[in-house]
């Protein structure tokens, strides 16, 4: 996996992209869960879950379709309004959708460890891009200080990071241009839940 830094990174760099004027800190505290609430799946490995294993780690919950589940909660309890499912609602499921999804493709990315189940639970088969630049990252602390832990770090920072703030910065230029209405806004029912 991209360390839980990257994942981080990249909800909280979406999130100034995709949004107008301040957001409420659960909207962060959402953005980030979903960008990493997939890694909890390591605790299979501790009820001895194997790897390869439907649940077990880069599995079911690392898949597109647990993205897809995970948002609808998250954009229900960011928007709670009497008409359901208003345009902003749809606002927050999209973006919480691409966040969770985005864990999934970057472990893609990944050289090493077992593939992940992207398609799952329709195609349970473990996928890798076929260009995995992205140094795996050591799963525990221990690892994470060390030469290893450093080049991750490095292939984090030259394939995740530097891309995709320059992709976003340059996102937010175009549709705060032309298409500004369309950015997720705070509300007044997201407001009251701050
Ligand atoms: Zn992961």
């Amino acid at each position: 996996m991209p360390t839980i830094i990257t994942h981080t990174v990249v909800a909280v760099a979406a999130g100034k992209a995709f949004s107008e004027g301040p957001m409420p800190r659960n909207f962060w505290r959402a953005a980030i869960v979903s960008s990493i609430i997939a890694d909890g799946d390591v605790v299979a490995f501790f009820f001895g879950i194997p790897y390869s294993h439907f649940f077990g780690h880069r599995g079911f919950f690392h898949s597109i379709f647990f993205a897809f589940l995970l948002s609808i909660p998250l954009a229900s309890i960011l928007w709670e309004h009497a008409r359901p499912f208003p345009r902003q609602w749809w606002q927050y499921f999209l973006f919480f959708f691409l966040i969770g999804s985005s864990h999934g493709l970057l472990d893609a990315l990944t050289d090493g460890g077992l593939g992940i189940a992207l398609f799952s639970p329709f195609d349970n088969h473990r996928y890798f891009f076929p260009w995995t630049p992205i140094v795996v990252s050591p799963i525990g602390l221990r690892g994470f200080f060390s030469q290893w832990g450093l080049e991750v770090m490095i292939s984090e920072v030259t394939y995740v990071w530097a891309p995709l703030l320059i992709c976003l910065a340059a996102f937010r230029v175009v549709i705060r241009k032309f298409y500004k209405h369309s950015l997720i806004t705070a509300g007044p029912a997201i407001g009251k839940i701050n």
